[in-house]
Parts: C-alpha cells; sequence; structure tokens
C-alpha cells in the first residue's frame, strides 16, 4: 500500500472518531455501494421478516431518539474496514423517518431539492437529538461528505455479520442471528 493511501486511511479513521462524537450522524454509503444492501439481494417477504424482528428487538421505538408510536425503517449500520477494503454489517436498527433521512444526508438533499423534505426540520432534529446548536450543523455536513468523498476512493467488498459476501450467499439467519444477539444484550 503506497503512503498515499496511507495517508487517506488516516484521515477516514481520523474524521470517523470526530463524526462519532455525535449520537445521530451520517457515514454515507460510498457511491460504488450505493443501492447494495439486503433490501437488494433478500426477497421482499425476507426483507419484511428481516424488518419485523428488527423492530422487535428495538421495542417498537426509534434507537436514537426513542421515539415511538411511529412507522418504523430498518437501517443497516456497517463498519468499513480500509486496510482490507471492506464494508461489513455491524448492526440492523429501527429509525424513525427523520433520524433516518439524517443517516442518508446525500439523498436528503435530493429529497429537499425537490420538494419532498423540509430542511429546517431535518436540521432542527440534528441539532436536538445532538444537543448541539443549529449553527453547527453546516461546519458538520462539510465533514461527512469530506469523508465520503475519500471513501469514494475504494471499492469495498459488502459483507454480513459472519463475513459472507451478500452478493454470494447472503443468509436471512445469519442477519437474524445478530438481531436476536443484540436483543438479547
Ligand atoms: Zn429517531
Amino acid at each position: 500500500m503506497g503512503s498515499k493511501f496511507k495517508k487517506i486511511i488516516k484521515k477516514c479513521k481520523s474524521l470517523e472518531k470526530e463524526l462519532s462524537k455525535y449520537k445521530l450522524w451520517a457515514s454515507l454509503i460510498p457511491k460504488s455501494n450505493f443501492f447494495k444492501n439486503f433490501r437488494d439481494v433478500f426477497s421482499q417477504p425476507e426483507w419484511d421478516i428481516l424488518r419485523k424482528a428488527v423492530y422487535k428487538k428495538d421495542y417498537y421505538k426509534c434507537s436514537i431518539c426513542g421515539k415511538e408510536n411511529i412507522r418504523l425503517e430498518a437501517h443497516e449500520n456497517w463498519n468499513y474496514d480500509y486496510h482490507q477494503s471492506i464494508q461489513k454489517l455491524i448492526s440492523v436498527d429501527s429509525l424513525c423517518y427523520l433520524c433516518h433521512r439524517n443517516k442518508h444526508l446525500g439523498h436528503s438533499g435530493i429529497l429537499i431539492r425537490e420538494g419532498e423534505l423540509n430542511q429546517e426540520e431535518l436540521i432542527s432534529h440534528w441539532s436536538k437529538i445532538n444537543n448541539v446548536n443549529i449553527k453547527q450543523f453546516r461546519e458538520y455536513e462539510v465533514k461527512v461528505f469530506e469523508l465520503w468523498n475519500l471513501k469514494n476512493k475504494f471499492i469495498f467488498k459488502i459483507l454480513d455479520n459472519k463475513g459472507i459476501n451478500i452478493y454470494e450467499g447472503a443468509s436471512l439467519s445469519n442477519v437474524l442471528k445478530l438481531i436476536a444477539d443484540d436483543y438479547e444484550n
């Protein structure tokens, strides 16, 4: 690995460390993996089994802000191993609409431009959950996209929680095991 890549990896890690201080932050999916996820590889009935197990695991609340009695969405969280170019599943969590839109800031930008999402609502939710001033959002957003631009320099293999490439042997039982383990803990 060249020293240029070593520098990039170091920068990615330091940005991740900084951003993960926020309770609600966006770890954006690199471009080459857009739309590559369990929703893509599982059938609709399998995805329904998965998301219902996720909602039950989180006691039917948003796992970030705790909102309940709302429509939940299942969100996959991935870990990025830059040295090995691996994007590995670490959890699947229930999120409310605004927490989920905050997780996908790139796509949310499109929704805002199309008038489908209210930007002030999105940012004020972010500021409330993280207990920081809304003025900090711009600075945060720059870092989110700086990290994303660096991630785009890699081609990550997508692995499930057991290390299986999801496009070679996606297994619902592997992911359900991860969710059951989370539920017990
Ligand atoms: Zn929420």
